[in-house]
């Protein structure tokens, strides 16, 4: 039976990604427990993609039910124009002292999105405010994705990605693969001796694009690019609103190639998952250029709830349960029962690639195998599993167990086969 609210509210929403009148119907959720989803008709799902990739620690952990809690007695939220408190400055200290390299200065807002937005915003007027005109494009990369803004849209894949219908509409960028060999890494060079004079920044999700199709790069990679970036006099934007808080190995995937960013961006599992926050996070040099007595060399930027009370009490939580959990011996448990399990998926027909990095499992089909249509299988078989692109993928909560994760595994192969 299909509850009132369900049949009453179907006309009036407007769902994500999704051609409304072709996709299957929306399951109706009753309430989350761990790492499942149990929806009103009774079936528990075991959830693979932790609510796009963001519930790091399971739902509804108690600590930060408790702390959230304890914030809405006190006070949901003030504007942070002209005010302050307790919740936001405390874990703006907090981020600049876990984050890799020295980056003391934080900008909070209430999407990943926004916080790309604000990151090329800070990342334009840095240059501007320093009397360096001209800068004001960005080098970004193919499969890249940064959310779905206009300038997020700009520098995320204009060919390959969802976004694709609003090429002409956003501003061109400079647009490269991410390279793989030393031959192109010296063209790469050579395009940026060419079109320094003409770039703000570079812009990567390190190790792991994500909603571009889950490409890896590796660390190497990673650091050489940070390398030319600084060889070039361009900032360095490391976008780890996906793959922060663990999701592939470390705390922050900048860490495993060891170099600090110049800007990055944090969203996602920021609040364990539970409420939107989003964070954009400055070198001492970038604020110091607009630090002035000119109120024009200010950041215009200051989203409504930007640093909303409720959602920083999360988020400390979340960074209390890092310190106290084993967050990150789980990842490791993880990948090697990914790498393990998913390895037969090898064999199994039109699977082009398996990979695995983390708490992600990748298994990618050929061009035109139409994964989208394998999600209600999934379903089935009692797992949430939203393959898209050519890629069935799982990024679970950290915390799955083992059992959990076989079940994920399982229905994979299944499925595959
Ligand atoms: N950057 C990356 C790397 C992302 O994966 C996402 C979200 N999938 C975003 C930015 C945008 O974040 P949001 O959906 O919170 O706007």
């Amino acid at each position: 039976m299909t509850a009132d609210w369900y049949t009453e509210g179907l006309p009036h929403i407007w769902r994500p990604y999704a051609q409304m009148k072709t996709a299957p119907a929306a399951l109706a959720v009753a309430r989350t427990e761990g790492c499942r989803i149990v929806l009103e008709d009774g079936r528990e799902l075991v959830d693979g993609v932790a609510s796009w990739w963001s519930a790091c620690h399971g739902y509804n952990h108690p600590h930060i039910r408790e702390r959230v809690a304890a914030q809405l007695e006190k006070m949901p939220h003030v504007m942070l124009g002209g005010l302050a408190h307790e919740p936001a400055y405390t874990l703006a200290k907090r981020l600049s002292q876990i984050v890799p390299g020295k980056l003391p200065r934080v900008f909070f807002s209430d999407s990943g999105s926004v916080a790309v937005e604000v990151a090329m915003k800070i990342a334009l007027q840095y240059w501007k405010n320093l009397g360096k005109s001209g800068k004001d494009r960005f080098l970004c990369f193919t499969n890249g994705y940064h959310g779905d803004t206009f300038a997020a849209m700009s520098v995320s894949d204009p060919e390959k990605s969802m976004h694709k219908a609003f090429r002409h509409a956003v501003i061109p960028q400079f647009v490269v693969d991410i390279p793989s060999d030393e031959y192109a890494f010296a063209e790469l060079d050579s395009l940026l001796a060419s079109a320094s004079r003409e770039l703000a920044g570079m812009i990567i999700e390190p190790l792991v694009q994500g909603a571009g199709g889950f490409k890896f790069h590796g660390p190497d990679v990673l650091a050489a690019l940070h390398g030319l970036a600084k060889k070039h006099g361009i900032l360095f934007i490391a976008d780890e609103i996906a793959t922060g808080f663990g999701r592939t190995g470390n705390m922050f995937a900048c860490e495993e190639a060891g170099i600090s960013p110049d800007i990055l961006c944090l969203g996602k599992a920021l609040t364990g998952g539970t409420l939107p926050l989003a964070a954009t996070l400055a070198s001492e040099e970038i604020f110091q250029a607009f630090y002035s007595d000119d109120p024009e060399a200010a950041l215009m930027h200051g989203p409504t709830f930007m640093g909303n009370a409720l959602a920083c009490a999360a988020a400390n939580a979340s960074l209390d349960i890092f310190a106290k959990e084993p967050r990150l011996v789980e990842v490791e448990a993880i990948e090697a029962q990914l790498r393990e399990e998913l390895a037969p998926c090898r064999a199994l027909p039109r699977v082009v690639d398996v990979r695995v990095k983390g708490a992600i499992g990748v298994v990618q089909m050929e061009e035109g195998f139409d994964v989208a249509a394998l999600r209600p299988k999934f379903v089935e078989k009692n797992c949430w599993v939203r393959p898209f692109s050519d890629v069935v993928y799982l990024a679970p909560a950290l915390t799955v167990s083992a059992d959990e994760l076989v079940q994920l595994t399982r229905a994979i192969k299944e499925i595959l086969q």
